[in-house]
Formats: structure tokens, sequence, C-alpha cells
């Protein structure tokens, strides 16, 4: 394996959310034992993180919601630690130094709640019968102690015990299944290297729904029994959707990809490694709703598997898996790609243009005009490459940084290999000024 090209800015606090992760360290495992008890909607959880220093470390911090702390060590030895305003800081009994391999082990128990934010709460969340995880962006302190940066990816075991009648999707390839007296414990292994907030869990009453007899990847849906039918007839196209952006994109980047129906109504659907959740409104067909099958199933290889380095660069997420929607559309017999387009120019010539797409502000990074915008960009890449060095420049695109975490300089950088004419003005245009450009002919 090639060693991965690390954007600078992963060696520096987050602009949107300064107060998130601590850059100072990387962390490569979390192995994560949870026992989660739905009615009183109590967790009492274990967290090991398996971390490198990569500077001198008097005192480090992990990001934590609202839980009483147990017991906090490093190395395996007990260590002091204060826990205020979500952040776990922790002082060794000695400075780590620089390079050095280190162990941290926290246990906690409370009630997990959503972390507040502007858009809603994040993280974990309690359902009627069960619990999901929704943590984009800054969520996942919600649920377990991390170095809550999309940078900072690792691998991840996810063990979860809850009352035996209770499902439990996680993140990853199901190891073991236990039951013992009336709880299960259900092992997850997510090989694959992880931002902290792509990792799930889902606990509810759900039926398996294969979606092909044998797909290249195995596609499962868990839903409410009562929806099986539903989500088998409206998620039917998913394998060939698979299919073809394994073409388009390269081949599927992780093991398996599992669709969550939760048993509520969601305002949108969400993307997590190799999952996906979706809500009962989602179910019903029609465009609007097979767009938003596209748009998750292509997060898996924009900002699952290709990362972004931190939050200034979410239109390399959004504007890809919103392309995506378009490509799908086109390939599906649909109106093409270039239809798409024109009509989200016309969308965007209509509303306010303060959105700067390269570093859109906090505010704006999930404004609907980004994820418009963005599909815009891809398709003016389109036009000025031409199809053979788009689709190229495409595949190599997810290929070269498989499994890794980019900025927007890096694309820029890629895509001038595919062209011989400068492509400068087109990515300033687009992603610096905010000013809406023409699509080019
Ligand atoms: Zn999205």
């Amino acid at each position: 394996m090639k060693p991965k090209h690390v954007p600078a800015a992963a060696g520096a606090p987050d602009p949107y959310f300064p107060n998130s992760g601590d850059h100072r360290y990387r962390v490569h495992r979390y192995e994560l034992a949870l026992d989660y008890r739905p009615g009183p909607n109590r967790l009492a959880g274990s967290a090991r993180l398996s971390a490198v220093a990569d500077a001198a470390l008097a005192e480090f911090a992990l990001d934590l919601a609202e839980f009483r702390i147990g017991r906090v060590l490093v190395d395996g030895r007990a260590t002091r630690y204060t826990h205020r305003g979500n952040k776990l800081r922790i002082r060794p009994a000695k400075a780590l130094a620089p390079g050095a391999a280190f162990t941290v082990e926290v246990h906690y128990t409370g009630n997990p709640r959503p972390v507040r934010s502007p858009w809603g709460g994040l993280g974990w969340e309690e359902l009627t019968e069960g619990a999901l995880v929704a943590s984009q962006p800054v969520g996942a302190p919600s649920w377990f102690p991390c170095n809550d940066r999309p940078s900072d990816k690792a691998t991840y075991q996810l063990a979860v015990t809850t009352p035996s009648p209770f499902t439990v999707v996680a993140s990853g390839r199901l190891l073991t299944r236990t039951t013992r007296a009336s709880s299960t414990t259900w092992v997850y292994e997510q090989s694959a290297p992880t931002p902290t907030y792509l990792v799930t869990v889902s606990i509810g009453h759900y039926r398996a729904v294969p979606l092909a007899v044998r797909p290249a990847i195995p596609q499962t849906g868990y839903v409410p029994e009562r929806l099986a039918v539903a989500f088998a007839r409206d998620f039917a196209r998913q394998p060939e959707m698979a299919a073809y952006f394994g073409e388009v994109f390269g081949p599927y980047p992780f093991g398996e990809y599992a669709v969550v129906v939760a048993d509520e109504e969601l305002d949108v659907p969400v993307e997590a490694q190799g999952v996906a959740t979706f809500g009962t409104n989602h179910l019903g067909g029609g465009w609007e709703r097979e767009r938003l099958i596209a748009h998750e199933l292509a997060h898996q290889w924009f900002g699952n598997s290709v990362t972004i380095a931190d939050w200034r660069h979410i239109w390399l997420n959004e504007g890809f898996a919103k392309y995506a929607e378009w490509l799908w559309s086109e390939h599906a017999g649909g109106p093409g790609a270039a239809v798409h387009a024109a009509a989200a120019h016309r969308l965007l010539a209509g509303l306010p243009q303060d959105l700067r797409l390269g570093d859109p502000s906090r505010k704006l990074m999930f404004d609907d005009r980004l994820y418009q915008r963005g599909g815009l960009v891809v398709h003016a890449l389109r036009r000025t490459l031409g199809e053979d060095a788009f689709f190229a420049m495409l595949r190599d695109w997810t290929g070269a940084n498989r499994h890794g975490v980019v900025a927007t300089a890096d694309l820029r950088a890629h895509a001038a290999r595919y062209t011989t004419a400068p492509l400068g003005p087109l990515f300033e245009a687009w992603l610096e000024r905010p000013e809406l450009p023409p699509l080019p002919d």
C-alpha cells in the first residue's frame, strides 16, 4: 500500500470546529464495548483507543459528552483527568514522547443525548423502540470518547449488548452474535479506516431484507417488518446502481452496504461507513426518493472512502454525491446530467449568491446551494475535460485516494492532469467567488 498523502490541514485545528478533536495525536484503532438498555436509554461503555503522539504530550484531550466517567487509563495505568464542556482532558503520569504509541481506556455511563448544534441534535438519538446514530459533523462524542476530526481515520471494533429482541446494525462486518440470558452481544469489525462522524449503530426491531440474490457487494435492508415489501420494491434498483457506480467510480470501497429504515420520519437520510439510514418517509418511490438512494450510496466513495481533511472541503462530499444522482438518472434512462445541471443552474440563478463553495463557512456548510453548486462544478469539469478524460479523472480520484484524506487543492491538482487547458479560471470562478458562473458549453 502506498503511503497516504496527508494534506497540511490535517495537522491544525478544524477552522469550523476549533473545539473538536486534538491534532497532536492520531488514533488508529477504537475498541468499543457498549451495553445499551433502550427503555431507560442507559449506556454503559468502555472504549479502548490505540494512538500515536505527533508531539510531546503532557496532556491531551478526547471529545466526550456528559457521561459519568468511571476510570481513565493510559497504557494500563489509572490517570488524572478533567471533564468539562465535552472535553476529557487527560494528564498521563509521564508525558508522552513524540512518536510514542499509547493506549487510552475510558469507562463511562449515562443517558446518551444528541449533541446540540445549529442543525439540530447530532449523534446518538433515542427512538421510541431503540436508537440510531447520525453524527455528521460533530455528534460522535454523544456516544463514545474520540478524537473528533474527520482526518483522523481509524479501524473499529464495536461490541454492542442489548436486550435480545432488538437487532443491532453497525458499521462493518458482523463477527459474532452471542446470547446470554436475555441479552445479546453483537460484535462488528470495521477494518477500513473510518472517521468518527461515520461510525454508526442502529438498534431496533428490524427484519433483514437481502436486496439481491448474489450481488457483488452484499446489500441488506434492515427495516420494520411491516415495511419489508415496500422496501424491497423501492430499493430494487440499488444493486444495479451499485454496479454502475462501481464502473464509474471504481470498486466499491467496503465489504458490505446496509440500509437501515428507522421506524421514524427523518429530515434527511444520512450516510455512515458501509451503512445508510433512511426514515419511513423516504419510502414510496419516485425520483425525489430514488435520488436519495443514489446520493447516500455515492457517499461510500465520496466522503467515506475519500474523506475530507476538514469541513471547509465539504463540497467534495456533497458535490460528487449530488452529481452521482444526475449520473444515475442519465444511466437509468431518465433526464441526462445536462438537464439536471441546467435546472440546478436556473435554481441558483434565482437565489442569493453569497456562498463560496471552497470555504462556505460553518453556517452554510449544509445549505442546499452548496449541494447544487457542487454538482455543477463537477458537470463543468465534465464539459471542460470531455467524456473520456472526465471519467478517467473520476475513477483515478477515488482510486488514488481510496481510504485517504483530501482537500480541495488535491482535486484541483488531480484534475489538471487530465487536460492541457488551464483549469485555474474554472475552479476560481466556481469555488472561490460567490457569483454564479455560466455553465461551460
Ligand atoms: Zn450528502
